[in-house]
């Protein structure tokens, strides 16, 4: 098989897997969905379909926790973190009318971090 295949059906691997998560993921939990088919995947081609998508616009990146995660649909990356047990909890907002008076342009994304005390923790 060509070089020029090979990077084909890479990327077609690469799509594939990347449709079935609607949810955020990273760079490795992509990685190794993809490694269970395609076997001759790299760290590297990941990366490089990654960014490659982000400049498209077919994806977002967000930071949690510190690393850049990735979403195929999502405007926003909220979540609130745990300060007793660091447990991360993501949620949606769907209404981001209260930022728009805030905000002097249009929003297209945003990322929002809350920290708190969970309810399992508030408990003990
Ligand atoms: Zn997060
Ligand atoms: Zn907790």
């Amino acid at each position: 098989m060509g070089r020029q295949n090979r990077a084909t059906k890479q990327k077609e691997a690469i799509k594939f897997e990347l449709d079935k998560i609607d949810s955020f993921f990273n760079a490795e939990e992509l990685f190794e969905r993809v490694k269970q088919k395609e076997k001759s995947i790299g760290m590297a081609t990941i990366y490089r379909f990654l960014r490659e998508a982000k400049e498209k616009g077919e994806l977002f990146t967000y930071l949690c926790n510190r690393k850049t995660i990735y979403s195929k649909g999502k405007k926003s990356h909220c979540h609130f973190e745990c300060e007793k047990s660091g447990k991360i909890i993501h949620f949606t907002i769907d209404n981001i009318d209260f930022l728009k008076d805030k905000i002097p342009g249009t929003i297209t994304s945003f990322q929002l971090e809350v920290k708190g005390i969970c309810k399992d923790c508030c408990k003990k």
